[in-house]
């Protein structure tokens, strides 16, 4: 583990000398590649978490996004520092019992499960990452295999780990469904860290708001006042 960081270096020096034909434009190039690349990756979780999260929660409860924020936010801060939803979970629990009103019924069901299973941000990275690798290889995606890309990162971000880093190992599969070369994930490795800090909260946001939606579907969910959800 302790040599890890000089491996991938070393790979994504020698990837970087491969794309370039040693011209330090097209060095500079892909950069500026990644950082579109990252952005897309940050405007598609914010859209989640902006645009989706509140739809659902909208049409299937009562409950203000806001004051949902509010509730939910430590959980969030959590996700974002740790990166892993699995270690966020006893404070994502805590919140949504004690601040969204969740029953410890619905919570210590839905919320364990969906720490493992349900990874919105995740699938939404691997998708976005899969297209950016194939672009930088100079691959053309047809239909079919864009289709493949949105199965497999979905099956993919189901069975990845609550933990650091898992996104981006299992971002191997979706590759190899789509025939592209593992190695490409040497790419976009530099700013994988950041953006996994990003996709937790998402990851978190997403079983926060399910478990919120089966508790009232199950008429589970009690009024909790204002102040203390400021709290
Ligand atoms: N770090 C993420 C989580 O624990 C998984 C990943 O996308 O790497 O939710």
């Amino acid at each position: 583990m302790m040599t890890a960081p000089y491996g991938v270096f070393a790979l994504l020096a020698s990837l970087m000398v491969d794309f370039s034909d040693g011209d330090l434009n097209n060095v500079i190039e892909l950069f500026s590649a990644l950082g579109l690349y990252s952005l897309a990756v940050v405007t598609g979780l914010l859209i989640m978490i902006l645009v989706v999260y509140p739809i659902i929660l909208r049409l299937f409860t009562k409950m203000k996004y806001l004051d949902f924020f509010k509730g939910i936010m430590p959980a969030q801060m959590l996700a974002f520092s740790t990166s892993s939803s699995a270690a966020t979970l006893p404070v994502t629990m805590e919140r949504c019992e004690d601040h969204l009103g969740v029953s410890e019924e619905v919570s210590s069901f839905v919320l364990p499960l969906g720490a493992t299973i349900n990874m919105d941000g995740t699938s939404l990275y691997q998708a976005v990452a899969a297209v950016f690798i194939a672009q930088a290889f100079g691959i053309d995606l047809d239909l079919t295999q864009q289709l493949t890309i949105v199965l497999t990162a979905t099956l993919a971000s189901i069975g990845a780990a609550a933990v650091p880093g898992a996104g981006l190992v299992m971002l191997v599969i979706v590759l190899g469904a789509v025939g592209m070369d593992p190695e490409g994930v040497a790419l976009i490795f530099a700013v994988d860290r950041i953006l996994d800090m990003l996709r937790t909260v998402v990851n978190v946001t997403g079983d926060a708001t399910v478990a919120t939606v089966i508790a009232s579907s199950e008429g589970q969910l009690r009024a909790v006042n204002n102040d203390e959800l400021m709290s």
